[in-house]
């Protein structure tokens, strides 16, 4: 089905906040040309890259969620399995994901992940009323970090790292990962935060940065309905994965050291593992029949359940404006298209 795989581009703003530096270059390697088109300045000529939807470097968080994530939501609710990612580094993919302050729950900046709770809880609510009752739901949620192909629990950073497992009932898991119950958003919410701090605490005494690892927050929902003394129970899952940065080995090769090349080989190899799961995904909706790799990397075993099959798929790939971030932004803007 032509709607399982959807590809959506966000343009940071220039300036605005940290991360990547222009040096006050104010100059741009691209702009919004429609909302569904870039056009990237590139020399001797321009090039039109076409995807799903474009939000430009205005585009609010409420329109961000409302085009890319409602519906990823929706289909959580009619029980199919959905996963949001982002990409390229310092480019707004966690601003993308989470809110700016995450002890602010209200804030207008929030991300697409809190507002995916309000709204799968707004949705929840709803069913049971127009149910009667007959309908219940339980949700649950997990947060692992896949690091140098390790797994790690965020909700519980006592752990050792921990391994994927597959069976008939679960599909794919991860053993003795946490899961944690949740009744409302809020709840989810600070499920939510507590995994994201933990995060920040093992990359500083690890000496590792956050943006060199995959986080990925499972949100499990089992719906069950009786009727007339049959009972129907349903569950799906949404992943929300925040990817590791997409550096480019040359720039990591600067920093020189062996764990620093160690991380950035095994993010590229996960990356391009999920790249080319994606486009044989992409052929098999096209009918081809392909044989899908899941198995190649952790990240893409992890969320075999929630790519291809029944599963919808929502890339969000974020790019630099900045003339400075030419080549990032163009291997980011060719993978985004070869996703379509
Ligand atoms: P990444 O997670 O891709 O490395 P971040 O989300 O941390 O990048 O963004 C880098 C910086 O840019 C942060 O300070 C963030 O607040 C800011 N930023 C990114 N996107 C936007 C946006 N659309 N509007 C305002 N600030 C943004
Ligand atoms: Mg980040």
């Amino acid at each position: 089905d032509s709607d399982s795989i959807k590809v959506f581009v966000r343009v940071r703003p220039l300036t605005q906040g940290t991360g990547l530096t222009t040096d006050g270059d104010q100059s741009l390697c691209l702009n919004v040309s429609s909302p569904n088109t870039i056009r990237l300045l590139s020399k001797p000529e321009p090039r039109t890259f076409t995807y799903d939807h474009v939000a430009d470097m205005q585009t609010s968080q409420d329109s961000v969620f409302n085009s890319v994530a409602k519906n990823i939501v929706e289909s959580c609710m009619n029980g199919y399995n959905g996963t949001i990612f982002a990409g390229q580094t310092g480019s707004g993919k966690t601003f993308t994901m989470l809110p700016s302050e995450l002890d602010n729950f209200t804030d207008e900046l929030r991300g697409v992940i809190p507002r995916s709770f309000e709204y799968l809880f707004f949705l929840i609510g709803r069913e049971v009323e127009r149910s009667g009752n007959s309908k219940s739901f339980l949700c649950k949620c997990s947060f692992i970090e896949i690091y140098n192909e390790q797994i790690y629990d965020l909700l519980d950073s006592a752990s050792a790292s921990l391994f994927l497992r597959e069976n008939i009932k679960k599909g794919v898991f991860v053993e003795g990962a946490v899961e944690k119950f949740v009744n409302s958003a809020a709840e989810a919410y600070q499920v939510l935060s507590m995994g994201w701090r933990n995060r920040r605490v093992a990359s500083t005494s690890m000496n590792r940065e956050s943006s060199r690892s995959h986080a990925v927050f499972t949100m499990t929902l089992e719906s069950k309905e009786s009727r007339n003394e049959v009972v129907n129970i349903r569950s799906s899952q949404l992943n929300l994965v925040d990817l590791a940065g997409s550096e480019r080995q040359k720039d990591t090769h600067t920093e020189g050291s062996r764990l620093k090349l160690q991380e950035a080989s095994s993010i590229n190899r996960s990356l391009m593992c999920l790249g080319q799961v994606i486009m044989a995904l992409v052929d098999v909706s096209n009918g081809k029949s392909r044989h899908i790799c899941y198995r190649d990397s952790k990240l893409t075993f992890l969320l075999k359940d929630s790519l291809g099959g029944n599963a919808k798929t929502y890339i969000i790939a974020n790019v630099h404006p900045g003339s400075k971030c030419f080549g990032e932004t163009l291997s980011t803007l060719q993978f985004a298209q070869r996703a379509k």
